[in-house]
């Protein structure tokens, strides 16, 4: 763990947030490489669950939604950790996962008895804090969805099944965050509300439990990392009529990556009955109304960057050196081609090796780098997970060729430069560009 994080901070996909004050703990901003890794991994879920199919339509809802959607929700009422303090070092701890609930297992020191804590970010909205003002910023992307359903329905007028998916910030007031970006206050979510019919749900509740496995092996999740786990039913959340969570084997151990709830009926009741509005689907075949059954495979996007970060990372000896290399997947690798100058002095190969990088650069993510010798920028491309690395030769003046190495092989060809696009897409296939 502690080489992806120095990687990350060497290499500028993650820093600890507002660094230069001393840092904001277990707050983190992804840098010019990462926020490239994260976008694909984003690209890479919309077009599994939006693109690909034709039952699933994409949204953006808002951050802020109106309090009662909160109770509606239930998380008012039972969105809560319980917490206890060290008397001794003033440490905090979740109950949960104490082993002794009155002794702190840091110093030794006695706790104070478990007392709730609600884990949602309260603010006001407008200039006058007092609590009519009250508003939550939202805990999970889910409630969006479940709120805008009429409006899907009287916009779209989809039939059952049909799914609704969103990426989005959310927040919690974690008591205990940590381990780099895996829990943190701040962070972002994807998330599927999948509608059926009640008594379709368990089949769709299953075929999504797979269908999510396999999208992250599909982008190189080693299968020995990850597993399912599905929920006994006294650790089921008050909504839910089953739960699996696929897991990954962090470092610190297997921990969620994403969760596959059968939520049944409870969200759409619930926001029927608070709302006042008749949140019921009419079926047009047999005509009748009722509440369809929600399918939410509901993941992290921080979480899942953790774990193909740690899950890419290797390093082996070449000669004397240690390499090391992310062996990202194409569609993740946050820069597919860099061209690379072998002589930084000559005019005539830096302004050659421009222009090949420029006109790469219309389609597909590509970077130029001189500022060192061509060992130095070698190991720095691998080390971001760049797939390709184009170097510009003396030779290519009467051969108008290049050297194109391989990330992973690290082995070298000659190619022309007039088919030097054509070997790169034929190379990369399908992989998702810009
Ligand atoms: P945990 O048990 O780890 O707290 P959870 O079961 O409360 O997670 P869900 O409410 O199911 O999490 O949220 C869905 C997904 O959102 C999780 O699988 C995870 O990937 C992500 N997530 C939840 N809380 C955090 C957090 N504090 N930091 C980063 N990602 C999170």
């Amino acid at each position: 763990m502690d080489k992806v994080v120095s990687l990350c901070k060497r290499r500028g996909f993650i820093f600890q947030s507002s660094d230069i004050y001393g840092g904001l703990s277990n707050t983190w901003d992804y840098g010019p490489y990462g926020v490239e890794l994260k976008n694909n991994l984003k690209r890479a879920w919309w077009k599994a669950n939006v693109y690909a199919r034709d039952d699933i339509s994409g949204m953006d809802a808002a951050i802020l939604m109106h309090p009662k959607a909160w109770e509606a929700s239930g998380h008012v009422q039972n969105f809560f950790d319980l917490k206890s303090d060290c008397k001794n070092c003033k440490k905090r701890f979740k109950s949960q996962e104490l082993k002794d609930k009155n002794k702190c297992p840091e110093c030794g020191g006695t706790l104070t008895e478990a007392r709730p804590f609600n884990l949602m970010f309260k603010t006001y909205q407008g200039p006058v804090e007092e609590s009519g003002n009250e508003i939550y910023m939202r805990p999970e992307t889910a409630q969006g969805m479940f709120v805008n359903f009429l409006n899907i329905l009287d916009s779209r007028h989809p039939k059952l099944p049909f799914g609704l998916a969103q990426i989005g910030k959310a927040f919690r007031n974690e008591i205990t965050p940590g381990n780099f970006t895996f829990r943190t206050r701040e962070f972002e979510q994807m998330e599927i509300e999948y509608f059926v019919l009640p008594k379709e749900a368990d089949k769709y509740y299953k075929s999504w439990v797979e269908e999510r496995f396999n999208w992250y092996l599909s982008l190189g999740i080693k299968k020995a990392n990850l597993r399912k786990r599905e929920h006994a039913q006294d650790e089921l959340a008050h909504y839910a009529h089953s739960c699996t969570d696929i897991e990954y084997n962090f470092p610190f151990g297997w921990s969620e990556l994403e969760g596959i709830a059968n939520r049944a009926d409870f969200d759409l009741k619930k926001h029927a009955e608070y709302s006042g509005r008749d949140l019921k689907y009419f079926d047009d075949a047999t005509k009748e109304r009722f509440y369809p059954y929600i399918i939410e495979p509901s993941g992290g996007v921080d979480r899942a960057c953790l774990a193909f970060l740690v899950d890419s990372y290797h390093e082996e000896k070449v000669k004397d050196d240690l390499r090391v290399v992310l062996k990202l997947h194409k569609d993740l690798a946050p820069v597919k081609v860099a061209v690379l100058p072998l002589l930084r002095n000559r005019p005539e190969i830096v302004t050659l090796a421009k222009k090949i990088a420029r006109d790469l650069k219309q389609s597909l993510i590509s970077v130029y780098d001189d500022t060192g010798a061509i060992g130095k920028l070698y190991r720095r491309q691998d080390e971001v997970g760049t797939l390709y690395c184009v170097t510009v030769d003396v030779q290519i003046l009467e051969d108008k060729q290049v050297t194109v190495r391989e990330r992973d092989t690290m082995l070298q060809e000659r190619i022309g430069i007039e088919k030097l696009k054509e070997y790169l897409s034929d190379k990369l296939g399908t992989v998702l560009l810009k």
